[in-house]
């Protein structure tokens, strides 16, 4: 799913708590319309959904579609259930990326590549994106297409819209999901999609499908969840416009050297050849390409795992998904699929998921021994890892930020929470 108005929630590495990505569009929660409390009895759901009815026409829906389309929606309680799931616990790398870039994926996806090289090949030359990273979108929001969700789009939207806690996005996506289907991209009881209205091969969000889906097979439709053409181009076409350079890649591994400052790994971007200067190989320990790009440094499991630069479409792809690991996961997949080995640095597996009480405990015991870590609130952010690094740098450490099992260890920090 793809949520574009994310852009203001940091992509916190450590703390990557598996947030769905709807659930990032909560941050922007207001209210604009009558709403109704969690458990209010059906009547209630039918007046705010003619309330939503009366939106969508206001903004340009057909009254056909509106009434139409509204009067067969239906309250889902799963997808409140679904809306109101607290992950307990953080996802390492290790545990996110194995879980998303196998062999299964990797051959699949090479085979993919091969059996629709002309279109993949049509789409690069309209968008300027590779064909493994469109392969590598592909296996990652559906595995292949091997999985839409099952949810009725316009159920699920309406009983989001009709919540109190995000009903502005949702509303917004409602009205989006019925000028789809005015438009007659796909008949309303086909919409399928997400618990959260995400639908197709590369699960478009309804804004984003209205925006950036394009007809990629010339048959006058805009048909995600039927036709590769479509969704592929249409894949390529939201790439690009979110900015995708076609003359780079993601980002690759890199090696760092003995004493590196971890401090660097805060986000900033330095010219490759800054980055050579300290130290900083590819992979194989070879001088960085002197490409006159920049670069930021990415370290997801601390010094005992891979490092990697990441290069503008990085970015890109956080604007697709912002997640750091899942731009790691695209770009990895995508070099895998064409051909690349695994990574010289593989994520350590043993390292602990915190449970934000974990992460809690972590950062009032820092903040208690004078290393500050801020206000503690759960989320590891760039300021407990920074007081993690003071800690670290203070023991003899190697002052990576990471909290790994030693550090909780020692700082008293009860796993069993
Ligand atoms: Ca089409």
């Amino acid at each position: 799913m793809h949520n574009t108005q994310s852009g203001t929630l940091s992509g916190t590495l450590f703390g990557q708590w598996t947030l769905h990505r709807a659930a990032i569009a909560g941050l922007f929660l207001a209210l604009s319309l009558p709403v109704q409390a969690d458990d209010a009895p059906a009547d209630d759901f039918r007046q705010c959904v003619t309330g939503l009815r009366d939106h969508a026409i206001e903004a340009g829906v057909s009254e056909e579609t509106a009434r139409g389309v509204l009067a067969e929606v239906e309250h889902l309680d799963r997808v409140i259930e679904l809306d109101r799931r607290q992950p307990e616990f953080t996802t390492t790398f290790a545990d996110y990326l194995n879980r998303r870039v196998n062999e299964d994926r990797i051959s699949n996806g090479r085979a993919l590549l091969k059996e629709h090289g002309e279109l993949l090949e049509r789409v690069t030359e309209a968008t300027g994106v590779p064909a493994p990273y469109l392969v590598a979108f592909w296996g990652l929001e559906t595995n292949f297409g091997a999985y839409f969700g099952k949810m009725p789009v316009p159920s699920s939207l309406a009983t989001l819209a009709c919540d109190k806690r995000r009903s502005t996005f949702f509303t917004e996506q409602l009205t989006a999901a019925l000028r789809i289907i005015d438009e007659g991209a796909i008949a309303p009881e086909q919409m399928e999609g997400s618990w959260a209205g995400a639908m197709g091969h590369v699960q478009f969000m309804p804004t984003v499908f209205l925006k950036h889906a394009v007809d990629g097979d010339g048959d006058g439709k805009r048909d995600l969840w039927n036709s590769l053409p479509d969704a592929m181009m249409s894949a390529g076409h939201f790439l690009r416009d979110l900015g995708w350079d076609g003359d780079y890649r993601w980002g690759r591994e890199v090696l760092l050297p003995e004493d590196f400052d971890y401090a660097m790994a805060d986000g900033r971007r330095l010219d490759l050849k800054q980055w050579n200067e300290l130290g900083v190989t590819d992979a194989f320990g070879n001088a960085l390409a002197g490409e006159p790009i920049k670069a930021a440094l990415v370290v997801p499991s601390g010094h005992r795992g891979p490092a990697f630069l990441a290069y503008r479409n990085f970015n890109v792809i956080m604007g697709w998904n912002r997640s750091e690991f899942y731009a790691i996961a695209v770009g990895h997949l995508a070099d895998r699929i064409a051909g690349a080995g695994e990574l010289q640095n593989p994520p350590p597996e043993d390292q602990p998921n915190l449970s934000r009480n974990n992460i809690l405990t972590l950062q009032q015991t820092l903040n208690d021994k004078g290393f500050e870590s801020g206000k503690p609130d759960g989320i590891m952010g760039p300021a407990t890892r920074s007081a993690i690094r003071d800690y670290q740098a203070d023991n003899q450490r190697i002052a990576d930020g990471y909290p790994s099992q030693d550090i909780l260890n020692e700082l008293t920090v009860n796993l069993d929470d």
